[in-house]
């Protein structure tokens, strides 16, 4: 069937073709010499001929005729067919036919079939079927035959394919064709197998509208169909009918697409039953095939239950600051409009994350190139700018120790850290007083930061355990309070840094005590007190455990089927701490969340070592759970513990992925390892049953699971979602910094940018290397240093973000030749860390005002966005006074995604990506050449990650703004992965601290690329030479994750939609044996009815050799000979000549 291709398929091209499929003789007999026509192809006129209904004989040949032509090749054919009119041809052929006073079956049985085959291509057939009258006409010839099962199977085949159309269905439905069709439906037997699987599969296609579905429901056909499957899964032994109980399955799913249905299933004890039924399915071959469906199956019915809450809002909420025009009050709690009725609870995913892909991405283009030019109108008059002179301390500071003879550094830029704190808050408050007279009080902590108490025990010598709980379970008393704070200020004199570089712990503790925050932190979490080194050795991501999913959803199902066996005790809640005191449970593990970026709400033991935890959503709003940190303790060594996250948001996870959770032991830490480490087994992530505690009944949860296995009995450990970086962190980081760097050399200040909206100072950095002598020329060179601005951690969920700055400030603060070259070419801006009051309370996506601050960046509101109000206006000032920064970063984290890449903007690559037109249109190119050098200096980097285009949707992006407003052609989003990489040496690996250290120091690299024409003390040659350069990208072409191997959402059946190639096989089999009189047999030996095929969703074209008239086949040529002749006699169209193919 080679010659399908070609342009000119003739009537005489047919015939040979059909010649060669034949067997191979009296070849040259089949060769007519034909008229030539132009007018019509070979098709229209068999179609012609068809609708015409000649003889019996005739339209039997042209039928078979047409299955021949229609079942080789592909389904190209059938669709030039409908194209030309064959469905409705083979509708009027049907309705003749079936009307006359005695319907011939020999014509009318192939007719059917054909027409099935057809159909099934056609996505009108519903309507076409409708238009000739044929709809109700195919049901009453299903009751006439009902008694017939191969009359009935061609009639059940039709009526599946009408059902295409909803409209037709629906006219089914009115006519009762579900009773009489499940009717058909009969309890286990070996015979007419086929007619059964074909009723089936027409009451699942019946059962594609809403209307049907209630009618089946009310009748009580899903307890019916729920027995049906019990009865064929206990018979059938020899596992012969496994198409039909699959079918059966497809049928249940289709009708618990409405509430009515899922119901149902549940009343009648659908779960538990197909639960026994699975389990006996699990260890069978060839069973494995019902298994999935019928997962899907108990996930969708698992009936919803809220989430154990009062409220869905954040247990940290605020006033905002009035302000006239804007403000966004907390989201109001919609009252639980019950039950919606009906409809899937799929819900839009709209609100995805920074820079995450878009399903309709290329409409999110901006395709207006007018709009990509043009450059808004500033968002505030010029004369506020002013005020950001400040932050340019360089410019006016006069270097006087250059000329003294004894330099004093300490004077100049080194100040104890308290009072550089002090001053930074002096300095914030000189900003914008007014702004902040409105603000809500906040706690702030007075002198008092302790560890948490179970923490504290580990320190105290000679306690049993016993003893331990004892003491935790009693009140807790100021004197204990206060011996908690004096073990902190010991710890942190006698261990000050204790070996991990850039940390000081008195100095987290100082800060720590500033930090503002709602619930008014007292405690700190011991990683970020005591510190964290990367742990030896690479964390490679663990291959997922076959079926791992399947089996944590068999543990959530049976504690719907055995709700005794679920112990249910909040044993630890944020709102109300009582339970955790209880010493009654002293054997359940224990949790903590109050203290800086820690965001677990409440905790629940369901079983004896498996714990329900609910997450925090973002303060002031009832959303956004992704991240996650808390303290858990209380546990027995070498068990392992479930922990599930049940109210996780996100569509898809890295945790699917290969991506791992990490956890701090304080033990191991006081042994000498203290490591954040990627921890976890049977991880995984999909959806659950779960929906908001008020409101939102739609809303949907997912559950990401993990075991994790402690390695010490009474340790207190610390369970994150990513590398905890604090904002008390972030404080100390820069004071030692400031300490560490040699005044002479480098020019360090730290100012503050402008308060947070709870009053916390919002850090701004300036680094650039000191002019070598006061002499002008040094000078002036120093202060027409071009300025690169960094930011990061805008969403404060993104803690990599943090790490990877953290490498940036120390690689340009050492004494590295390049770090040398880039303070001597440039001044960094930076402020690393746009987000503080999220980063405090825990959130993952946005601030205290509820909002994403990284969609603010269009028009900031002052009171309610101050950090990105200022941030922007610190950029206009620069490009008001002619110092557009070279370049603008900001460091993000990405969790959908591996490596590191970055996003940027270009006109030109948005133009031609959407499809427009580009023509002429020139643009500086060089927003290309850091991605490029990146890829040649950062192992973790992607370039083909890296993605160039103005998106609608990001228009009010840090990115995108900076780009257009301020006019920075090097404007980029970094995105690090939560993850690991897929490309390069680390491929396979997860991602840790010191990788994304490394990151933040190969982005500096980077730019020296950029580097205007700037005196240096080091020849690029040398600094090249001194980078690097050994790692070999290799350029990863996959960005996006495969389909997860276990289906994340439970809306999708497991079954592979009925396919076209496995109608026409059920169809052939039906006419393997050419009697009507034989139609009683067994069928356990049919030949055509392969009981597997449907599940294992194989294609099979091979078998779709037609059998559609088995008494004529062997003899193709005669009925070629027969056609031939009576086409010239009957029409006398000539047929050549055309083209079969347009
Ligand atoms: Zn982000």
């Amino acid at each position: 069937m080679s010659g399908y291709g070609r342009s000119n398929f003739t009537w005489n091209g047919t015939l040979r073709e059909l010649q060669t499929s034949s067997p191979a003789s009296c070849k040259e007999r089949a060769r007519p010499a034909m008229a030539a026509s132009a007018s019509s192809s070979g098709v229209e006129v068999l179609l012609s001929n068809l609708q015409n209904l000649g003889d019996i004989e005739s339209t039997l040949n042209i039928l078979n005729v047409l299955d021949e032509l229609l079942s080789a090749g592909t389904d190209r054919r059938i669709h030039y067919m409908i194209s030309k009119g064959g469905s409705e041809a083979l509708l009027t052929a049907m309705v003749k036919s079936a009307r006359s006073f005695n319907p011939n079956y020999t014509l009318l049985l192939p007719l059917l079939h054909l027409l099935a085959k057809v159909g099934y291509r056609d996505r009108r057939i519903g309507m076409k079927a409708q238009n000739a009258d044929a709809v109700r006409l195919t049901l009453s010839l299903l009751r006439q035959n009902s008694k017939h099962p191969r009359r009935a199977a061609a009639c059940l085949w039709v009526l599946q394919v009408y059902c295409s159309s909803v409209s037709t269905a629906n006219l089914l439905g009115e006519c009762r064709a579900i009773d009489v069709i499940y009717r058909l439906i009969c309890p286990y037997t070996t015979k007419t197998l086929h007619t059964i699987k074909a009723a089936i599969d027409a009451l699942a296609a019946l059962l594609c509208t809403k209307a049907n579905v209630h009618s089946a429901v009310s009748k009580g056909y899903v307890a019916g169909l729920l027995r049906l499957y019990e009865d064929w899964s206990s018979k059938d032994t020899e596992h012969v009918a496994i198409a039909i109980r699959c079918a059966l399955l497809r049928c249940l799913h289709e009708v618990t697409n409405s509430t009515a249905g899922r119901h149902a299933l549940v009343a009648h004890g659908g779960i538990g039953l197909l639960y026994e039924v699975t389990q006996t399915c699990l260890f069978t071959k060839g069973l494995e095939s019902l298994v999935d469906p019928s997962v899907q199956l108990m996930r969708k019915c698992y009936p919803k239950s809220t989430l154990p809450l009062k409220s869905d809002l954040s247990v940290y909420c605020l006033e905002l600051p009035r302000q006239p025009g804007s403000v966004p009050a907390p989201e109001p709690e919609l009252n639980g409009e019950e039950d919606s009725e009906e409809e899937d609870d799929e819900e839009d995913d709209s609100n995805e994350s920074e820079e995450a892909d878009s399903k309709d991405y290329d409409d999110d283009l901006e395709t207006d190139p007018d709009k990509l030019r043009s450059r808004p109108a500033p968002d505030r008059p010029p004369e506020l700018l002013a005020q950001y002179s400040r932050l340019r301390p360089e410019l006016t500071y006069e270097f006087q120790e250059l000329d003294s003879s004894s330099s004093e550094p300490e004077d100049c830029s080194s100040s104890s850290s308290d009072e550089e704190v002090q001053s930074s808050a002096e300095d914030a408050s000189r900003l914008k007083p007014s702004d902040f007279n409105s603000c809500p009080t906040f706690r702030t902590k007075g002198r008092d930061a302790s560890l948490s108490p179970r923490c504290a025990v580990l320190f105290r010598g000679n306690h049993g355990p016993r003893e331990q709980r004892e003491e935790e379970g009693a009140e807790e008393g100021a004197e204990e309070a206060q011996r908690r704070r004096t073990m902190v200020d010991t710890l942190a004199e006698r261990h000050i840094g204790a070996g991990i570089p850039h940390h000081d712990r008195r100095l987290y503790r100082a800060a720590a005590v500033l930090a503002k925050s709602i619930p008014g932190f007292n405690i700190l979490a011991f990683p970020d007190f005591w510190g964290h080194l990367p742990p030896p050795g690479n964390e490679p991501m663990p291959p997922r455990k076959p079926k791992v999913q399947r089996q944590k959803v068999f543990e959530d199902i049976q504690r719907l089927l055995n709700p005794d066996d679920v112990i249910n005790e909040v044993v630890f809640d944020l709102e109300d701490p009582s339970p955790q005191c209880s010493s009654e449970r002293s054997n359940s593990l224990k949790f903590f969340s109050k203290f800086e970026s820690g965001n677990l709400r409440k905790a629940t033991q369901v079983r004896r070592n498996e714990y329900d935890l609910i997450l925090n959503a973002d303060a002031n709003c009832s959303q956004h759970t992704q991240w996650f940190y808390f303290e858990v303790s209380n546990m027995v060594a070498n068990v392992p513990y479930r922990f599930n996250v049940i109210n996780c948001e996100k569509t898809n996870s890295q945790f699917n992925y290969g991506m791992q959770p990490v956890l701090y032991s304080v033990r191991e830490a006081l042994e000498g390892r203290p490591h954040w480490k990627r921890t976890g087994t049977e991880i995984c992530y999909y959806r659950n049953h779960f929906c908001a505690a008020r409101g939102k009944k739609r809303s949907t949860f997912y559950t990401l699971t993990f075991t994790v296995t402690f390695r010490h009995n009474d340790d207190v450990c610390y369970l994150a979602y990513h590398y905890p970086y604090t904002y008390s962190a972030l404080q100390s980081h820069l004071m030692v910094l400031h300490r560490s760097v040699d005044p002479s050399k480098v020019f360090f200040r730290q100012q503050v940018l402008c308060q947070t909206l709870s009053g916390n100072p919002c850090p701004l950095v300036t680094i650039t290397a000191c002019p070598a002598t006061r002499g002008m020329r040094d000078l002036h060179q120093f202060r027409s240093r071009p300025c690169i601005v960094l930011t990061a951690r805008v969403h404060p969920g993104e803690s990599n973000a943090s790490w990877v700055m953290k490498g940036t400030l120390e690689f340009l603060c050492s004494d590295d030749p390049v770090a040398q070259s880039l303070r001597e070419a440039f001044v960094f801006k930076i402020i690393p860390m746009l987000n503080p009051d999220g980063v405090i309370n825990g959130t993952h996506r946005c601030s205290l005002s509820g909002e994403d601050l990284n969609r603010q960046w269009c028009k900031p509101d002052p009171v309610l966005s101050p950090t990105i109000y200022h941030a922007k206006g610190f950029l206009y000032y620069l490009n008001s006074t002619g110092s557009t920064p070279l370049v603008f970063c900001d460091y993000h984290g990405h969790s959908r995604k591996k490596n590191v890449f970055l996003y940027g903007c270009s006109i030109k690559e948005t133009l031609w990506q959407s499809g427009s037109d580009t023509g002429g249109l020139k643009e500086d190119p060089g927003y290309r050449t850091i991605p490029k050098t990146l890829d040649r200096l950062a192992p973790a980097f992607s370039f083909n990650s890296c993605n160039y285009q103005v998106e609608k949707s990001r228009s009010a992006t840090a990115r995108v703004v900076v780009w257009r407003e301020i006019g920075v052609l090097r404007s980029y989003t970094m995105e690090s992965t939560y993850n690991g990489c897929d490309q390069g040496i680390y491929k396979g690996l997860q991602t840790g601290t010191r990788e994304l250290q490394d990151m933040g120091v190969k982005f500096c690299h980077s730019l020296l690329s950029v580097r205007r024409n700037v005196p240096s003390l080091y020849s690029s040659r040398r600094l090249v030479d001194h980078i690097d350069l050994d790692h070999n990208s290799h350029n990863c072409f996959e960005d996006d994750e495969p389909p997860c191997v276990e289906e994340i959402e439970y809306s999708t059946d497991g079954l592979s939609k009925l396919k076209g190639s496995d109608l026409d096989s059920d169809i052939n089999g039906n006419t393997s044996s050419g009697d009507e009189q034989e139609e009683e047999e067994e069928v356990v030996v049919h030949k055509g009815f392969n009981p597997i095929r449907r599940c294992e969703g194989q294609s099979h074209q091979s078998s779709l050799r037609s059998r559609l008239f088995p008494h004529l086949i062997g003899h193709d040529l005669e009925v070629i000979e027969v056609l031939h002749m009576k086409r010239n006699s009957c029409n006398g169209v000539g047929i050549t000549g055309r083209q079969y193919l347009s």
